[in-house]
């Protein structure tokens, strides 16, 4: 276990009390679950709205201080170095007088104690508690799942272990999504023979359009991936270790190295163990509060209106509404709507809304030779949707036209072509 202490802070052991009043009032503790990028977000939001008004602990089951989950793909392309992904030094979390525990599972919740109880044994009282136990990879129960060499894409463990794949070596990718492109490309980039195995007819279909999928399929082909579309893994199969993929229909690809990237799942243990309220994901209502009052989810593992996030910014909306909540102030969080700003293999890429646009208008632009793509869903003669495929400089014009449902009338003949023209017009 790795303390990042002030010296004004308690050590662990008295930690894991808390402190009677001296003088009649003493702060009270806020125990944040989860050292990911929603459990940093909100310590950096309370310590600036409200110094000094929690006693803030951090419980992480990671040995590592939080960091930019956002930039592994970098890390494992090699574009990024380990202190590239660091968020903040270990000292920051002492200066602002947090106490993060670092390698710290909490395994189990008594919230009418209100105490979580650590996997060591020892037990952390609170006054109010944030889960933000982030997601975990799903593995597919396939046969051969859990041979050695067989991996997922979530943590800087995981891509410790792909950085030391061989250069020449084969890999396989199960999940065409995000992570499944990203760590084909990584790969790729490392020298390994890569096969990107997608169940779907298109990759990336909960982001992009059929069109934007096949320019985003053209682009891995060129960095020397192999993409495999409607194919269901069957089983991975070898001698003590991965050496091969077996799909359904009998193809059989090589594989020292078996990515799987096949989703998420919100981690919801801590919570089902306190018997806090899970359907999906943790459920919360829109102070971000769980079914206990006192006990708040953010992040991945929340469940809001019945939508679980998987990407950042959303987490990070919902955390500055509670980070506001926490410190006085009026707070609702009401959902957010579905942007996607990612590079996929270097290129820049942009959805949000309704892009599939089933029974509407679509505008669309494409400039082969750039390998430029755009695609602009209209409703009642208001933005609807949008994909944007390596140009996407007007990605948060087109957010604010689809968030405000701004009436097209006048800039719409010029649209596609971005701001410049259709607002000089
Ligand atoms: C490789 C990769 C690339 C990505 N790229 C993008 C991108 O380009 N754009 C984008 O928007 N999003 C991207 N994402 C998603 C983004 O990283 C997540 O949405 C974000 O990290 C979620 O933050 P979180 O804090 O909710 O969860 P996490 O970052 O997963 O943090 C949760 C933390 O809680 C810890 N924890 C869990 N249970 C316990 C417990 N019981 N006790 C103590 N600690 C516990 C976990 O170990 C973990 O460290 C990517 C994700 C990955 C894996």
């Amino acid at each position: 276990m790795t303390q990042h202490t002030s010296h004004a802070m308690p050590d662990v052991g008295s930690a894991l009390r808390l402190t009677q009043p001296t003088n009649g009032r003493r702060r009270e503790r806020l125990l944040v679950v989860g050292g990911g990028m929603a459990a940093l977000k909100l310590v950096e939001e309370l310590v600036e709205q409200c110094p000094g008004r929690y006693e803030i602990v951090v419980a992480a089951k990671e040995q590592h201080a939080p960091y930019n989950r956002v930039l592994l793909s970098s890390l494992l392309a090699g574009e990024a170095q380990a202190t590239d992904v660091e968020l903040r030094p270990a000292a920051w979390y002492g200066e602002k007088g947090v106490l993060l525990l670092s390698g710290v599972e909490a395994s189990g919740l008594r919230p009418a104690r209100q105490e979580v109880i650590l996997s060591t044994g020892a037990r952390l009282g609170y006054d109010r508690l944030v889960l933000a136990t982030g997601s975990k990879a799903i593995r597919l129960p396939v046969p051969g799942h859990l041979l050695p060499g067989v991996l997922t894409f979530r943590d800087v463990n995981d891509v410790s272990v792909l950085q030391r794949a061989l250069p020449g070596s084969r890999a396989v990718v199960i999940g065409g999504g995000l992570l499944g492109v990203e760590a084909a490309c990584g790969l790729a980039k490392r020298g390994l023979a890569v096969t990107l195995i997608h169940i779907m007819p298109r990759l990336m279909e909960r982001q992009l359009d059929a069109r934007a999928a096949e320019l985003l399929k053209a682009a891995v082909e060129r960095k020397g991936v192999e993409v495999v579309l409607e194919a269901h893994t069957a089983a991975i199969e070898g001698a003590g270790r991965t050496e091969r993929v077996v799909l359904k229909d009998g193809r059989i690809f090589p594989a020292a190295l078996v990515v799987m990237a096949a989703g998420i799942r919100p981690e919801t243990a801590l919570a089902e163990s306190g018997g806090i309220e899970i359907s999906r994901g943790i459920k919360v209502d829109d102070k971000l509060e769980t079914n206990w009052p006192g006990v708040y989810a953010i992040g991945e593992c929340a469940e809001h209106r019945g939508t679980c996030y998987g990407i950042v910014e959303p987490v990070y909306e919902q955390t500055r509404a509670l980070a506001r909540y926490l410190s006085g102030r009026p707070a609702r969080y009401e959902g957010s709507l579905m942007a996607t700003s990612l590079k996929v293999s270097g290129v820049p890429v942009y959805s949000m809304g309704d892009f599939e646009g089933e029974g509407a208008e679509a505008i669309i632009f494409e400039d082969e030779g750039a390998g430029s793509y755009r695609k602009l869903v209209v409703r009642n003669n208001r933005l609807a949707g949008v994909v944007l495929f390596c140009d996407t400089g007007d990605a948060f014009w087109y957010r604010d036209l689809i968030r405000q449902s701004t009436p097209l009338a006048g800039i719409r003949a010029l649209l596609a072509f971005g701001r410049a023209h259709a607002e000089a017009a």
